[in-house]
């Protein structure tokens, strides 16, 4: 849980059961199909010893959840943080399931991590251990099988690793993994795909809703690579973003930020609080900031029953997996706020690395403007979709989203044979 912000004790696991268990019974499935549906087809845990640059053995706890594979290859981030244990990586592995059954991309949902600190581990420590991790994986990886992307505290590099230390077994498989370097077969637009595609979401609703997204104002929590990616995309669309922050606490302006200036900032300084042009802010306060559009883009669970009360934005746009605790969305809805939920919002990464796995498989590459183009159709597509069947039931759009993926997921798991 997020050490900022005050948090109610729902775990990412059980916040995502429990939308997905609203919508298995709203769907009136029995008991049998929605325990089905549910629980994990495999959950894995590997320790892993790791001699220190001091000389120390250190051994680290690793964990891959494979929730399902009826509707493609297993495929998921992989998340190196000291909050990640077995429940974390259970409830982001559902997510990804649905995600993908959502955007309707050929693949199922897995989740895996390591629980460390990345920034208390050299470069060589941490390929030392990520190197180990494919190793003591290698057999449940692959591209028919299970790929791995880039997820909080991961990046291109780390996928380059795991792809190099599995190609040592199997021979040359880029598609074994997403979100490497372009020099290795990485895509190109798959780095911002995800703060992009929440812009492409958030535009298309707003499209549908008839409230334009110019002049409107925005926070955003977290400044990686989704939260700056977001924070770019805004602006290009006439936001303007009014506060973002990160771990180590935040930044404000009235009249708006430059990314581009933030991310030099952050790169230069490690921390946004000493941005000068903005004053320090709080991650408590930015999520009470009064703006139109909070986009929570860190950790999960951040927005519970006790700091709900505090959102004073009309509009909340999930980033990050998980943000919003099932009581804290409920007291959202009942006050008139907006959720535009993370299935939707956060899957334009997943959408793009679908397109790197394609591309990899075909042993071609697309250019930039091809990317964004497909990548933009899908996500506009699903929000149609699911605007279509929250305005037709009278439902949330995550009610709607959790409907929709559940539907898809229940019909695959059947007509494959459960
Ligand atoms: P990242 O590691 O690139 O960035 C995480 C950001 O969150 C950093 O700025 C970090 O400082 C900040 N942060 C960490 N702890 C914080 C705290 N306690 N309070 C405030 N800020 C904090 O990770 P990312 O890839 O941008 O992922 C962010 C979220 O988005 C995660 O929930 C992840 O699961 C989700 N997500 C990522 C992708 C993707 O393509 N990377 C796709 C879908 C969803």
């Amino acid at each position: 849980m997020n050490g900022n912000v005050q948090a109610d004790d729902a775990t990412t696991s059980e916040i995502a059961t429990s939308f997905l268990l609203r919508a298995c019974a709203d769907l009136g499935y029995d008991d049998t199909t929605t325990r089905l549906l549910q629980l994990a087809d495999r959950e894995i845990r590997v320790e892993i010893p790791l001699w220190r640059a001091d000389g120390s053995l250190a051994v680290y706890h690793a964990y891959r959840v494979q929730h399902d594979d009826a509707r493609g290859p297993f495929k998921g981030g992989l998340r190196f943080h000291p909050s990640v244990d077995m429940e974390d990586v259970r409830g982001l592995a559902i997510l990804m399931t649905l995600k993908t059954a959502l955007v309707d991309v050929p693949f199922g949902g897995a989740k895996g991590g390591i629980n460390c600190d990345p920034s208390e581990l050299s470069r060589r420590e941490l390929e030392q251990l990520t190197r180990r991790f494919t190793e003591r994986l290698h057999r449940e990886l692959g591209p028919n099988r299970d790929i791995a992307a880039p997820d909080l505290g991961t990046d291109a590099q780390v996928m380059a690793w795991i792809t190099n230390e599995y190609a040592k077994i199997y021979g040359h498989t880029p598609a074994v993994a997403t979100g490497k370097p372009i020099a290795l077969g990485g895509s190109l637009g798959r780095d911002e795909a995800t703060g992009r595609g929440l812009v492409t979401v958030l535009a298309a609703w707003a499209a549908a809703s008839g409230e334009p997204l110019a002049g409107r104002t925005a926070a955003v929590q977290g400044f990686g690579n989704v939260g700056m990616h977001a924070a770019e995309a805004l602006v290009t669309a006439g936001v303007r973003v009014v506060a973002v922050s990160d771990h180590a606490g935040g930044t404000f302006a009235r009249d708006g930020l430059d990314p581009a200036s933030l991310g030099q900032h952050r790169d230069a300084h490690a921390t946004l609080a000493t941005f000068p042009g903005g004053e320090p802010i709080t991650n408590p306060d930015l999520l009470a900031l009064d703006c139109d559009l909070l986009v929570p883009a860190a950790l999960g669970g951040c927005i519970t029953e006790e700091n709900v009360a505090d959102v004073a934005a009309g509009t909340v746009v999930e980033g990050a997996n998980a943000p919003v605790t099932p009581a804290a969305h409920d007291a959202l809805v009942a006050r008139g706020v907006r959720v535009i939920p993370d299935l939707l919002a956060s899957a334009g990464g997943v959408i793009v690395s679908y397109f790197e796995w394609v591309q990899n498989l075909q042993r071609m590459s697309w250019t930039l403007d091809d990317v964004r183009s497909r990548a933009s159709a899908r996500l506009e597509r699903a929000t149609a979709t699911v605007v279509e069947r929250s305005d037709d039931r009278g439902i949330d759009l995550r009610r709607a989203a959790y409907q929709i993926a559940v539907e898809r997921l229940r019909e695959a798991v059947f007509a494959a044979g459960p």
